[in-house]
């Protein structure tokens, strides 16, 4: 059937700047010069998950963000989820295959050349998402040069660390998940539904931390450690956690809080100047 590819594209949730006329562009921009980015990979999610997985769970949670400034009173545009990011880390796991990369520099220059072009058409204030927790010291980077250098106000949201108490309330697993885990299967079901394998999938932890130090774990998990190359064997089989037990029901519940976070973040640190 030559025409089946037409299904594949359906708004539902509010217009992001991907599916807006620039007639439409122009009349929001008379409301709001907000707008909202985040910033995906393309990359290797294990068994159960699609290789865009990052991409289509920011391209929900631009939306919800949104939904979310509304609620505070702020207008924004959900603007862009972004699909290409910076490499997985290597500490964590090994891999990689069919990952679509780009080195910390490229994506430097990507984000910066996004967010100049943007402002150029009018937009004031950034709010900066990772949907991709590896980009987040080259998005501080470009938030800061971007400040420093053309005065653009943004704000780099990593919803991880305010999330750790959170998971265990919503999700079956008290453990921690991590990439491809129970949280991040549940929000793909929810946005993706159709793309997601993960009945059967069997559960995988890593081994127990026999050497815990103070605050070791990785900064972008809420830590204070960079590490990058591997540290020992990587017997992970590409997640963590417990796949299986995910539904989209929690993955609805992950998007509100992770996008109500957000908002208040941007809400504080965006608007009062
Ligand atoms: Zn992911």
């Amino acid at each position: 059937m030559i025409q089946d590819w037409k299904t594949l594209y359906e708004v539902k949730g509010p217009k992001s700047l991907m599916e807006m006329t620039a007639v439409e562009l122009e009349e929001t921009l008379k409301e709001t010069q907000t707008v909202i980015l985040s910033f995906g990979a393309v990359e290797n999610h294990g068994v159960h998950l699609p290789m865009g997985a990052d991409y289509f769970q920011a391209n929900v949670l631009i939306r919800r963000v949104h939904e979310c400034l509304a609620e505070l009173g702020r207008k924004s545009v959900p603007g862009l989820a972004i699909p290409f990011g910076t490499q997985t880390n290597k500490f964590e796991r090994d891999k990689l295959l069919g990952n679509v990369y780009l080195n910390e520099k490229t994506f430097i220059e990507m984000a910066e050349d996004i967010i100049l072009s943007l402002h150029e058409t009018g937009f004031e204030r950034f709010v900066l998402i990772l949907n991709h927790s590896e980009n987040q010291a080259a998005l501080n980077v470009v938030a800061k040069d971007l400040a420093n250098r053309h005065n653009i106000k943004s704000v780099v949201c990593d919803w991880v660390a305010p999330h750790n108490d959170f998971w265990p309330t919503v999700l079956k697993n008290a453990e921690h998940q991590g990439h491809g885990g129970e949280d991040e299967t549940a929000c793909c079901m929810a946005a993706v539904p159709d793309l997601v394998k993960n009945k059967d999938v069997e559960g995988w932890y890593p081994e127990e931390d026999t050497k815990p130090v103070k605050m070791s774990g990785l900064y972008y998990y809420g830590g204070s450690v960079g590490v990058f190359m591997p540290t020992k064997e990587d017997k992970s089989p590409g997640y963590v956690g417990d796949p299986a037990d995910a539904t989209a029901e929690e993955g609805i519940l992950c998007y509100d809080a992770y996008a109500k976070w957000i908002a208040a973040v941007a809400d504080k640190y965006l608007f009062d100047m």
